[in-house]
């Protein structure tokens, strides 16, 4: 059968549906957060938001039916993202960090953990919030570093029957929780052994929020993305069943690129969003606005083809986006390079189309008359965030080429490399 990039008419009626969920319900949080000083309260007041995204199913479709969820594939999940963020981009970025923080247990978590861990996001999905403690205070890139004194430094020692959990962590979205003090369920990412490279001691322990020795220190402010909470979390000693470590230690090398290959890919759909935004915005100013000529500047060559390029490239990123979630779905998330190529390549292309968007309304897009300084404060986080384009994005792929027998084709064409992880 040729190829058909039609959606299904469940696909069509759920992207309907989410762009009259989005448009209804997430208009008012550009007003809601807009003067608000500092970036915890901001936060709070998407609470709101998203009881409402809750409610429409959102948190549901993150888990898998046999433990109450609706499990929606990242294809459909990806069809609805754009969507929401082509409205706003902090309450799904609040449900996407829920995401992360679960990724780790529905990729690699026992039918046990499963169980005990996952009901409660099914019965007040509203009020639980997943982190992902990956980050730390002095940052990200490393973590996979073979050198035993590099890379992680958050701790995890046996004592007993328990974990005993000590470190520093930083951007841990969602980790303060609705309540200021901690999410629901934190994944957090730590070394068993500090002795020992992380393929032998890089673990993901899950960590109840309301674990006594879990603080948030503060809050990092961020330029875009203004209602994602930040927040700096200290674990001091925080002290969690021995058989909360999802999976072994070493285990941790797998599971955080795992739980990253499934944002990576929403991620493409997210930036697809805000490029939509700025295009909606830069064609309807085309089409209405002379600038004190005798035309609407639409009638001008130069805008005419910028238009046509931006257009041009959200195609290009949206059928990317979708390849790269119909391959993860596929290959049951072994195959993330078109997912890490998505992430990379429409996290860039999203901060051009908004720049291209802001060149082409000119100067009043430098100004709160449109929407467009906004987007690009937002968007300029995208290659930055979720394991940066340079630091970590690009690395993995770079390693996949260099694995021995890597074959370029086989993504473009649905198979897996034959060459071994
Ligand atoms: C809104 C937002 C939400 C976030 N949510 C979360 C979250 O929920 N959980 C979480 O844990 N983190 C979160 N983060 C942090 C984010 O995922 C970071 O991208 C990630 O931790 C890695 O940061 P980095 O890529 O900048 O690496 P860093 O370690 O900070 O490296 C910085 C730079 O150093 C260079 N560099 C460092 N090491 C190397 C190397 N080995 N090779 C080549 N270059 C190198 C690169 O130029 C890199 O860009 C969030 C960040 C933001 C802004």
């Amino acid at each position: 059968m040729a190829i058909d990039f039609s959606l299904s008419p469940e696909q069509q009626q759920l992207q309907a549906a989410a762009r009259g969920f989005a448009q209804q319900m997430l208009r008012g949080v550009h007003k809601a957060i807009s003067n608000i000083e500092k970036p915890e309260d901001r936060f709070y007041a998407t609470k709101p938001f998203y009881d409402e995204v809750a409610k429409a199913g959102f948190v549901k479709a993150l888990l898998p039916k046999a433990y109450g969820g609706s499990e929606m594939s990242t294809l459909d999940f990806a069809i609805a993202a754009e969507e929401l963020a082509a409205v706003d981009i902090n309450v799904p970025t609040t449900l996407l960090g829920t995401g992360l923080g679960l990724e780790p247990l529905l990729q690699f978590g026992s039918d046990e953990q499963k169980r005990r861990f996952l009901p409660d996001f099914i019965d007040n999905g509203a009020d639980r919030l997943a982190a992902f403690a990956f980050t730390e205070v002095t940052g990200g890139a490393n973590f996979d570093c073979p050198d035993p004194t590099a890379g992680v430094q958050t701790v995890a020692r046996r004592e007993g029957e328990e974990w005993v959990i000590s470190g520093k962590k930083h951007y841990t979205t969602n980790g303060n929780g609705w309540n200021g003090k901690g999410a629901h369920l934190l994944t957090v990412v730590c070394r068993t052994d500090l002795t020992q490279p992380p393929q032998q001691s890089l673990a993901v322990i899950i960590v109840p929020g309301n674990t006594p020795g879990i603080e948030v220190v503060g809050y990092l402010d961020t330029v875009g993305h203004r209602a994602v909470v930040s927040p700096i979390m200290h674990f001091n000693q925080a002290r969690v069943p021995a058989s909360n470590i999802i999976g072994k230690p070493g285990d941790g090398m797998a599971i955080c690129s795992g739980a990253f290959s499934w944002t990576a890919a929403i991620i493409g759909a997210a930036c697809t969003g805000i490029m939509r935004a700025a295009f909606e915005c830069a064609f309807e100013f085309a089409k209405s606005d002379k600038r004190s000529g005798t035309v609407p500047v639409i009638e001008h060559q130069n805008v005419g083809f910028m238009l046509a390029d931006l257009k041009m490239r959200i195609e290009a990123a949206r059928y990317l986006t979708w390849k790269a979630c119909h391959y993860l779905d596929s290959t049951h998330r072994a195959g993330d390079e078109l997912a890490i190529m998505a992430k990379v390549y429409c996290s860039e292309l999203c901060v051009q189309v908004v720049y291209d968007a802001m060149r082409l309304v000119g100067v009043d897009s430098y100004t709160d008359k449109y929407p467009l300084a906004a987007l690009m404060q937002d968007a300029l986080c995208f290659p930055l965030y979720d394991g940066g384009n340079m630091g970590v994005r690009r690395r993995q792929l770079h390693r996949l080429f260099r694995r021995p027998g890597f074959d370029p084709m086989a993504a473009a064409e649905g198979r897996l490399s034959a060459s071994p992880i």
